[in-house]
């Protein structure tokens, strides 16, 4: 057979450990996953019931058109309806925009490091792929305005960034989308918006109506707690969406995941109480850098990149044997850090305690 020559040893996606292997492998009997960003206390409350209502209609195929779930993002965000694409996550949302809008005689722009689907999938299309260093950890967005030229097609903005944490301000944005070609697709990801708390975060949706080559995406499975779930959605111009939706799977978004994403929208309430513990756990891991020496960036999400000079394949080990997973930095272009999620309380005490002590041991067995 002859698959598409450039998927041809391409590495599928590699997720974090799953506990309970961890668990079986190291004989542990509790184990604290801190690498996924996923919300650690999960979704609110108004969540199971909505998920358990909606598991009894399983039969029926679910609304491809999600007009309830669409109803309720249009009037919270104050958007048409018609200005909305909803996807299996906002994975599949960039799964269908590099589907829509890249070929390989396109190119498209990205930071590195950032968010690895981007890259991912505009290989599959075959397309060029032109990545721009961060600067300090963030969006080099002068550098990447010079790297788009006439086959450009889309432009990506993680913003906050993954894996540093880092944000792009409104007059940073402001300034470089306005000289982006209007014929140049600019998608801003912003898959941690609720944990954002930097007043100088641009309103991406406000600039909408001025930009038809815009689109933000947002998801429902970080802050809101809905990662197994795959409920995520674009916002763009009226156009733009109309010209995306023919690529979507007709069914693309269960009713569960819909039911459980109006459930979830409707308690804002729960979403700053998870905003602001997230930040108080953010601010501990930093007091703790500042205490130890170890550089760190400053983050707008729900985990922190720091630099704890060992390799992160060596810190994660270490960190795993004490019961903590978080994400080496290895994988993500920053070789002697780790990305930790903020879990509860006694889980950032658990970490910053294992931390400590793998700190410790590794100097002592540099000494020797
Ligand atoms: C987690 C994440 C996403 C997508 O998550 P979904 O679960 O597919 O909605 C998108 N972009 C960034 C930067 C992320 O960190």
């Amino acid at each position: 057979m002859k698959p598409k020559s450039q998927i041809i040893g391409m590495e599928p996606y590699k997720p974090g450990k799953p506990m309970e292997e961890v668990k079986r492998e190291l004989g542990l009997s509790e184990v604290h996953k801190l690498a996924s960003n996923e919300n650690p206390y999960g979704p609110s409350p108004a969540v199971p019931k909505a998920v358990f209502e909606a598991a009894k209609r399983a039969e029926v195929y679910p609304d491809g058109y999600a007009a309830e779930i669409r109803g309720a993002v249009a009037a919270c965000l104050d958007v048409h309806p018609s200005q909305l694409i909803f996807g299996a996550g906002s994975d599949e949302v960039i799964l269908m925009l590099c589907r829509a809008f890249l070929t390989p005689e396109t190119n498209t722009v990205m930071a590195a490091p950032s968010f690895s689907q981007y890259k991912h999938n505009a290989v599959i299309e075959g397309a060029e792929i032109r990545e721009v260093p961060l600067k300090n950890g963030s969006h080099d967005l002068p550098a990447m305005l010079q790297q788009i030229d006439e086959n450009t097609r889309i432009v990506w903005v993680c913003n906050p960034n993954n894996p540093t944490g880092t944000y792009t301000t409104a007059e940073e944005f402001d300034a470089f989308i306005k000289q982006v070609p209007s014929d140049v697709l600019v998608v801003s990801d912003e898959a941690y918006f609720e944990y954002v708390t930097a007043p100088d975060y641009p309103d991406t949706l406000s600039r909408l109506s001025d930009y038809p080559n815009l689109m933000v995406l947002r998801t429902f499975s970080k802050a809101y707690g809905l990662a197994s779930l795959r409920i995520g959605y674009g916002v763009a111009s009226p156009d733009l969406i109309e010209v995306l939706d023919p690529v979507r799977p007709p069914f693309n978004t269960t009713t569960i995941a819909q039911s459980a994403a109006i459930a979830a929208l409707d308690d804002q309430e729960y979403i700053k109480n998870c905003r602001d513990r997230n930040r108080k756990a953010l601010d501990q891991f930093v007091d703790f850098c500042k205490k130890h020496g170890l550089s760190y960036l400053p983050s707008q999400t729900n985990f922190l990149l720091l630099d704890t000079g060992i390799p992160g394949n060596k810190m994660f080990e270490a960190l795993l044997r004490k019961g903590i997973i978080v994400r080496s930095g290895e994988a993500l272009g920053f070789p002697t850090s780790i990305r930790v999620t903020a879990g509860k309380d006694e889980q950032n005490h658990l970490f910053l305690q294992a931390l400590e002590e793998s700190i410790k041991e590794n100097s002592t067995f540099a000494e020797h």
